[in-house]
């Protein structure tokens, strides 16, 4: 994971009020569930990218950092073409990561 990378592209966020339900299984967080509240940004033909990401990839999809709960709400972008959903890749960031919220609010 480079985050340096991966933020250098000029990637479209959306803060759309997607969140990813975690539970915390001895030192390992696994993903229970993602909740997509629907809308057109993130549908493709697989579906909501963000689930279909997140389900396939988990945690390798986030380049933010916050303290670990239960409900994490996410902004996300997509590098690439969802048509050609194989070959584009997602990434988040927990809207509490404020470093990267922060940016995020003075480019809108
Ligand atoms: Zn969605």
């Amino acid at each position: 994971m480079n985050t340096a990378n991966a933020a250098q592209h000029d990637m479209r966020w959306h803060n759309d009020g997607h969140t990813i339900t975690m539970r915390i299984n001895r030192s390992e967080i696994e993903i229970v569930e993602v909740s997509c509240p629907g809308g057109d940004e993130c549908s493709s033909r697989s579906g909501c990218v963000v689930k279909y990401f997140v389900s396939r990839y988990g945690l390798e999809c986030n380049i933010g950092a916050c303290a670990p709960e239960e409900v994490m709400e996410i902004c996300w972008a997509l590098v690439g073409d969802d048509y050609d959903i194989d070959a584009a890749q997602l990434w988040f960031v927990p809207i509490k990561d404020e470093v990267f919220y922060a940016w995020m609010q003075s480019r809108v």
